[in-house]
């Protein structure tokens, strides 16, 4: 063999692209990719919001004096001129005295300052109302609207949650729609929904609850029932205390 011609002519071949400089792929071995099996996930169940994980029966719901107290149109106080013990007043914007009962109290003030800090501003409208501040108001909506009417916004003296020091009705300091369905889209109404459960109140007549309340949709009434029941209620949107509690519906005063 004359390697003095053969080596020029290999060369020339291999810039010419004729003769291939590696092997073909063919006689490499193919990289095995393997799938990387993902591990095993034996499927957990999460658990669906329950109204059971509290202990139902932890507070009363008959007691006036309870958190849990359950007053409506078949549920009177007891007694009905009942006066709730610890009463507070405390400094926050308000148009009638911001007074509601101690842990209320506490829980409003919580409330209350989040809501600033997140530029929206409270203002307390009603908060605890005696017997006899009930019958004036109630009268007040019986003059005018009728007794009819009247019943479904305002309670009959004995029957209202203000009276026990644990019920507040909200304001926007600037948005208007006080005590109106519309407060629902104030910036307020808003941060209420959202908000107000983590501190301990519930929405008490939501909007389509008329036939189990009694009342027309309040999104101004914020009803203190502490953090965990709030929470519980908060889980099931638009449930009803009596709904939670297996309560009677109270769509009217019994005859
Ligand atoms: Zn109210």
């Amino acid at each position: 063999m004359n390697r003095g011609r053969t080596l020029p002519l290999l060369f020339a071949l291999i810039l010419a692209g004729c003769v291939p400089t590696t092997p073909a792929h063919s006689e490499i071995p193919a990289p095995t990719q393997k799938p990387v099996a993902a591990p095993a996930i034996s499927p957990v169940p999460i658990p669906a919001p329950t109204v059971a994980a509290i202990n139902v029966t932890l507070y009363s719901t008959n007691e006036a004096d309870s958190i849990w107290v359950v007053a409506d149109k078949l549920r009177p106080l007891q007694p009905k001129r009942y006066v709730p013990a610890g009463l507070k007043t405390i400094n926050v914007p308000h148009s009638s005295e911001p007074t509601l009962r101690d842990d209320a109290a506490k829980a409003y003030l919580k409330m209350f300052r989040a809501a600033k800090s997140d530029n929206v501003n409270l203002v307390v409208q009603s908060a605890y109302r005696s017997y006899s501040t009930q019958v004036t108001v109630y009268n007040g909506w019986v003059a005018s609207l009728g007794r009819k009417a009247a019943d479904l916004q305002s309670a009959r003296p004995g029957y209202s949650e203000h009276q026990t020091g644990l019920s507040v009705d909200i304001a926007s300091a600037t948005a208007g729609c006080t005590i109106q369905a519309c407060f629902s889209t104030t910036p307020e109404g808003k941060w209420l929904n959202k908000n107000a459960w983590r501190f301990g109140w519930h929405l008490r007549y939501p909007n389509g609850k008329t036939a189990v309340t009694g009342y027309k949709f309040e999104p101004w009434h914020w009803r203190y029932v502490g953090v965990e029941l709030a929470t519980e209620l908060h889980l099931t949107p638009k449930i009803t205390m009596e709904e939670f509690f297996n309560l009677p519906a109270a769509p009217d005063y019994a005859p």
